[in-house]
């Protein structure tokens, strides 16, 4: 039997799920995705951490180095199948910050990992810490492109990308359609606000 894929896992745990989702942001979706429904469970986490490790096989590094929250769980998976040490950062009043005793030496090289790059918002920060403390940052990965890669300037990897499209609420066409509305994290159609 075939080794399952990153689409098969994130499917079966519930990691990405397609119909009709209200986001943060206030605008509408075709699927949503969080990662934290795949990492939750061992195997796959080891799996996914496997996978990105053996694409980073070619590079010298020195170092993993994630973003928290969502970075740890998948940035130590990596870490263990290199063989390598992780640290992560974090924000402390809203700047993302090295705590914890965490240290990065000079010259050290790094590669960033992420469970999903929206924007790559938060891999840039963690290339600004890094650039800041002198380390090279020799690539980024993520479990899911979700697009952001475009604005990374580093070699990058990921084991899956996804398009998702978004809506403003009056131009939705999946309320058009009269698709239940889903806020993700509850269980019940949310009540649209329209
Ligand atoms: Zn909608």
């Amino acid at each position: 039997m075939p080794e399952k894929n990153i689409q098969q896992r994130l499917a079966e745990t519930g990691a990405l799920l397609e119909g009709h989702f209200l986001l943060s942001s206030g605008l509408h979706s075709n699927r949503y995705i969080q990662c934290a429904k795949l990492l939750m469970h061992p195997n796959h986490a080891t799996w996914a951490g496997e996978q990105l490790a053996e694409k980073l096989q070619s590079a010298q590094i020195d170092m993993v180095v994630s973003p928290a929250i969502g970075g740890i769980v998948i940035g130590q998976e990596v870490a263990k199948a290199l063989g390598l040490p992780h640290i992560f950062v974090e924000k402390e009043n809203g700047v993302p910050t090295l705590r914890r005793g965490f240290t990065i030496e000079t010259g050290a090289k790094a590669v960033i990992v992420e469970d999903v790059v929206t924007t790559g918002k938060s891999t840039r920060e963690v290339i600004g810490v890094l650039q800041q403390a002198g380390a090279e940052v020799v690539a980024c990965c993520a479990m899911v492109d979700r697009g952001g890669s475009e604005n990374i300037a580093q070699p990058f990897h990921a084991l899956a990308k996804f398009q998702i499209d978004v809506f403003t609420p009056e131009n939705c066409p999946l309320c058009k359609s009269g698709v239940p509305l889903i806020k993700p994290g509850s269980r019940k159609p949310s009540v649209s606000a329209g």
